[in-house]
């Protein structure tokens, strides 16, 4: 079999170093450069699952274990910085990103996160304090230097997503950077020594100058894009009209539920924190 239809939703247990009895086949979410290998037949997505990816000519620089779906090995498979270097017969790089409606939640997250510990392999070959060559330390996800000891693990970069309504409308900005014209609920990173509640005051003052209150935890999406963790909250307006930032953005307002601008589609917790706006809009009435 070259490869096998995915569908991934099962219970995956992660783990760093792989178990002595290997299962007879395995998957294989191999890298070029950010781009996943697939084989795309129809609308289907399908990913390597073979024994070893040798056998499909894949020339890997590294690999790394992941941990076990359904009683398959999974592996992240490192197959150098070259996006355009040349695969088997059939089989093509695809950026992640355009695959994430394509395919279901579980094998994108664990496509992001075999990504994200293959991007951090090649990244921390050397110490940064002092560029020995690092080690794996065995058992964890983690590289250590063996003359100065500094131990460097995956990093992610937290970030708030809120959801801000004023009485039956909610805030929705139009991001300079957006190739496309949609809007979306504001978004950003949390800085060093900030709380996550912090971060969301700061980021509405500093994009919309509004105060927001009643902050609350909604969920959380991890965003291999290239290693953020994306926290959804819920607040609501306290006080200030919007005053937009025009560096980071083009355009802000507050839109009702039976008015909105064009949004991000589904199922990024953008659009699950808009539908949630919408949902509860429409039961109020
Ligand atoms: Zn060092």
């Amino acid at each position: 079999m070259k490869g096998a239809i995915v569908d991934v939703r099962g219970v995956f247990a992660g783990a760093v170093e792989p178990p002595e009895a290997r299962s007879a086949l395995a998957w294989w979410f191999a890298f070029a450069a950010d781009r996943l290998v697939v084989c795309e037949v129809d609308e289907t997505i399908e990913l390597p699952f073979v024994a070893a990816p040798e056998e499909l000519g894949l020339v890997a620089e590294g690999r790394h274990y992941l941990g076990l779906l359904d009683g398959r090995d999974c592996w992240a498979l490192d197959l150098g910085a070259d996006p355009a270097q040349v695969l088997p017969e059939g089989y093509t790089a695809r950026q992640l990103r355009g695959l994430y409606s394509r395919v279901d939640d579980d094998l994108f997250a664990l496509a992001g996160r075999a990504v994200q510990v293959i991007e951090w392999g090649r990244n921390h070959r050397f110490c940064g304090r002092c560029g020995t060559a690092t080690e794996s330390m065995p058992g964890e996800r983690a590289k250590r230097c063996p003359a100065c000891g500094l131990t460097t693990y995956p990093r992610l970069s937290p970030a708030v997503i809120v959801q801000v309504t004023r009485d039956d409308r909610i805030l929705l900005a139009r991001n300079a950077n957006f190739p496309a014209a949609f809007y979306s609920v504001l978004a950003g990173f949390v800085e060093p020594g900030e709380s996550l509640e912090g971060t969301v005051r700061r980021e509405i003052r500093e994009e919309v100058g509004i105060e927001v209150t009643d902050i609350r935890y909604f969920g959380s999406q991890p965003w291999p894009f290239p290693n953020s963790l994306m926290i959804g909250f819920t607040a609501r307006w306290a006080a200030n009209e919007i005053t937009v930032d025009q560096l980071e953005l083009a355009a802000a307002d507050w839109f009702a539920a039976d008015a909105l601008p064009s949004i991000p589609p589904p199922p990024s917790i953008a659009r699950r924190l808009i539908d949630d706006f919408v949902g509860r809009t429409t039961n109020d009435e």
